[in-house]
């Protein structure tokens, strides 16, 4: 564990995961907004860990957000956005907000257990958010939680104990 900015994190990894989906389709195209909490405290963590976290979540964003892509008028204009918030409590918290797909109430309940998947075979081990889980919550004592409307867009807010 190391003294852990997870503004630096959030911003080093939401480029990692943009410029690599870009190598890969130069027609995919987001825009980002970021707001990272100047007042945000560093926590103890497993950064590399907490990183894989992000980097799952600014992915499955992509995702949604490129799907609803496909499915929509020329002016849809895909959107992640990535803000972190210090909390009175102490804790810090990020959260990561796309205008993707969403997700349906019946997928909701199971997104995550291991290996659940909607993707096609070769493109999600249903994996991520199953460790992510366990990552947030029992390596480090924080919570993982979800919001989203099917059609409209999806969060996640991680919140984690300093
Ligand atoms: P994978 O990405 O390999 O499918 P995850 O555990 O990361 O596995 O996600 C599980 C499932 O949760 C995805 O297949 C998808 O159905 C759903 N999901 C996760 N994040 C989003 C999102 N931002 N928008 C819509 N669906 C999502
Ligand atoms: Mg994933």
């Amino acid at each position: 564990r190391q003294p852990t900015d997870l503004n630096v994190l959030a911003d080093e990894y939401l480029r990692l995961a943009y410029h690599g989906l870009r190598a890969k389709d130069k027609t995919f195209n987001a825009t980002l907004n970021t707001h990272f909490d100047p007042s945000l405290v560093k926590i103890n963590a497993v950064a590399q860990d907490l990183g894989r976290v992000l980097l799952n979540l600014f992915t499955n964003a992509f995702y949604a957000v490129q799907k609803r892509k496909e499915a929509s008028p020329p002016d849809f204009a895909p959107t992640v956005s990535v803000a972190t918030r210090q909390l009175p409590n102490g804790s810090v918290e990020v959260r990561v907000r796309d205008n993707g797909t969403g997700i349906p109430a019946s997928v909701r309940q199971k997104i995550f257990q291991p290996f659940f998947t909607t993707k096609p075979t070769g493109e999600g081990t249903g994996l991520g958010l199953s460790l992510s889980y366990d990552i947030v919550t029992k390596a480090h004592g924080g919570t993982l939680e979800v919001e989203s409307e099917e059609g409209q867009g999806t969060e996640f807010i991680i919140t984690l104990p300093a």
